[in-house]
């Protein structure tokens, strides 16, 4: 039997198209994008070129964009980068207990070099209070920090409104868009936002390359030391391969987004339908928001069995899904969103991450219904 993979909000498959475009130039082009020879000329022209693709999809100037190692350094960079720039206007950060472990660890360690963190709470459903925000901005803030989708429930923050209390109060807004990147229409020109995160292979690209919005005359101090490349806000050689891969995935997302969307919530309307024919809506619990939230994740959880049997039994028959977050997936730990939406310990003991996209079929998500209901009813029939 094929083997079934609904994690990707983990990693996705990568598109043909992407391949061959990284292909073209892991085996075409090797000089340095600094190098003033035709070999580096011809690395930049690729660095460039996909430069402007990447920001024509996303809305921004070519200049706005500084290419990374992915999602994880883009928002260090935001971060660190942003507070160091502004070290004397303050050392109040305001952040939600939602993030991502990449703002969430980042904003531990501004702790502990001397920073105030305000971590914002979230309702049931996920989202932020936009009331608790305005009361939170002191006057010696420099930064919120806040995902434009969770990636373990896919529940979406009102990201304009946000952006638009910052700039009523002066105050630098960076978020973390990996997650919605590909199935949000994200234009960072028409957004209150200054500074926003994306990584590549979470709409089909290749690991390890992302990028960090900078809107223009936002300052941000370096993370890295050394070359002069991304206008000084990133040092090292650029991953041409990476960056040409990244584009492509960009270049497909933009041109097939509509079809995108109704593939998505096409699964969304299917799984939610088969579980409730299979597993019974009484056995079963949708964890997240029922309209602001991303097409292609559904957090459910099963009480009568807990999230590591589920997984490991769904696994036994080739379907690969989540406990949460990919970061944490190795180990169990109840996932700090779900706790932080404060929903009853049965849940939280529970709760399994579906995400699908590129190459899911509507039989795939029967399957795996038909899989969740017949694994119940062999659990429920243990003596
Ligand atoms: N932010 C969010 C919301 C994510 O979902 C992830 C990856 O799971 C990251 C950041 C980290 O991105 P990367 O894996 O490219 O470092």
């Amino acid at each position: 039997m094929q083997r079934i993979y609904l994690d990707h909000a983990a990693s996705t498959p990568m598109h043909p198209r992407v391949a061959e475009a990284m292909m073209k130039v892991m085996t075409g082009q090797y000089g340095n994008a600094s190098s003033i020879h035709a070999f580096g000329r011809e690395a930049k022209r690729t660095v460039s070129g996909a430069r402007d693709v990447i920001a024509a999809s996303l809305g921004c100037y070519p200049d706005e964009l500084v290419f990374t190692g992915g999602g994880t350094e883009s928002d260090n960079l935001a971060i660190f980068g942003a507070v160091a720039a502004r070290a004397d206007q303050g050392k109040h950060v305001i952040t939600t207990v939602i993030e991502h472990h990449a703002v969430l660890h980042s904003c531990k360690e501004l702790e502990r070099q001397g920073f105030d963190v305000t971590y914002l709470g979230v309702d049931e459903y996920g989202r932020i209070s936009l009331e608790e925000l305005r009361e939170a901005i002191r006057p010696d803030t420099v930064l919120i920090t806040m995902m434009y989708a969770n990636n373990e429930v896919g529940t979406i923050q009102p990201i304009r409104e946000v952006g638009e209390i910052a700039r009523e109060h002066g105050v630098l807004f960076h978020t973390d868009a990996v997650q919605a990147l590909g199935s949000q229409p994200i234009s960072c020109r028409d957004l209150p936002v200054d500074l926003m995160s994306f990584s590549a292979h979470k709409i089909n690209g290749p690991q390890g390359v992302g990028a960090l919005y900078v809107r223009r005359g936002v300052t941000l101090e370096a993370r890295s030391h050394g070359g002069l490349q991304e206008r000084k806000r990133r040092a090292g050689t650029e991953n041409i391969a990476g960056i040409a891969g990244f584009a492509e995935a960009l270049k497909i997302i933009t041109e097939e987004a509509d079809a995108h969307l109704q593939h998505d919530l096409e699964l969304r309307t299917l799984l939610l339908d088969q579980l409730a024919l299979h597993v019974g809506t009484e056995h079963f619990h949708v964890n997240g928001h029922a309209e602001h939230v991303l097409p292609n994740i559904l957090n459910i959880s099963f009480p009568e069995v807990t999230t590591e049997t589920m997984l490991m039994n769904l696994d036994m028959e080739d379907i690969a899904v989540a406990s949460g977050s990919a970061c944490t997936s190795g180990s169990l730990e109840v996932s700090h969103v779900l706790q932080a939406m404060n929903l009853p310990e049965a849940f939280l003991q529970s709760a399994i991450r579906f995400s699908w996209g590129l190459g899911n079929t509507t039989k795939e998500i029967i399957i795996t219904a038909e899989k969740i209901g017949t694994i119940l009813e062999r659990l429920r029939n243990r003596p």
